[in-house]
């Protein structure tokens, strides 16, 4: 909690609303699960961090002026060290494109998470005048404003709220192995569903926050994408 909060003061003084290089440390912090990785700002240090990563990694843009980074072109999936040099240029080419005056904070390169064991869901929370900080769980990934599938409740939630979240969405069956997948962890959905309403009950000054996707696989869930706004 220290630790969050100094997180937390470091952007207020630099006076960002949204949160770049500071929103998996601050997870982190809460104890809840980031896949390896690192932000740089030149492509060296890009492969630097990829070496130390076992086999292919993720590039991504990371810009507090671009919120859906795929929609760009600026999410590289499966990228080989030989490739890093390349992504790097390329992801910050497709940033300008976008946007000439866009403020770009780095590449982030983060370990690859196998989605074919996996489930993308999502974890969020959005503060609302009349019931408060909401939280929100349901099926995530880049079709989650199609999908539509979510529910919530209002923070902080106890471990029962949670389990009853994780068991209300239509894609409930999903994360119990559904077609002969196994089970994902889903003790580990709603241990991050609560650790992540206890962080904005302790912080009133994050207003929204989205884990997207919170990956979960048979053995835990890694918080992939997290964007959150601050006072
Ligand atoms: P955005 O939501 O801004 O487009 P994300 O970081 O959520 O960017 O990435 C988009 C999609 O790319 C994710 O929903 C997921 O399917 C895939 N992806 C992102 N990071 C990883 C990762 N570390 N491992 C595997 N797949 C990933
Ligand atoms: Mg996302």
């Amino acid at each position: 909690r220290e630790r969050a909060r100094e997180i937390l003061e470091t952007v207020k003084d630099r006076d960002e609303t949204r949160l770049g290089v500071e929103a998996m440390e601050l997870l982190d912090a809460y104890g809840i699960e980031t896949p390896a990785g690192d932000i740089v700002d030149d492509p060296a240090d890009a492969l630097e961090v990829a070496e130390d990563i076992d086999g292919n990694v993720v590039m991504k843009i990371v810009s507090p002026d671009i919120l859906h980074k795929s929609d760009i072109g600026g999410v590289k999936v499966g990228v080989e060290n030989e490739d890093v040099y390349d992504a790097y240029e390329d992801l910050i080419t497709r940033a300008k494109n976008y946007q000439p005056d866009a403020n770009i904070l780095g590449v982030q390169v983060q370990e690859m998470v196998n989605l074919d064991d996996g489930v993308e869901t999502i974890v969020g929370m959005n503060r609302d005048p009349q019931f408060g900080p909401l939280m929100m769980f349901g099926l995530g990934g880049i079709f989650v404003e199609i999908l539509e599938d979510t529910t919530f409740r209002v923070a902080p939630v106890s471990e029962t709220e949670a389990e009853d979240m994780t068991k209300e969405i239509d894609a409930a069956p999903m994360l119990r192995g559904a077609r002969g997948n196994d089970p994902v962890d889903i003790g580990g959905i709603t241990e991050t569903i609560q650790r992540l309403s206890q962080l904005v009950t302790d912080f009133p000054a994050i207003l929204e926050l989205d884990i997207n996707p919170l990956v979960a696989l048979p053995d835990g869930v890694k918080a992939v994408d997290v964007r959150l706004t601050v006072d």
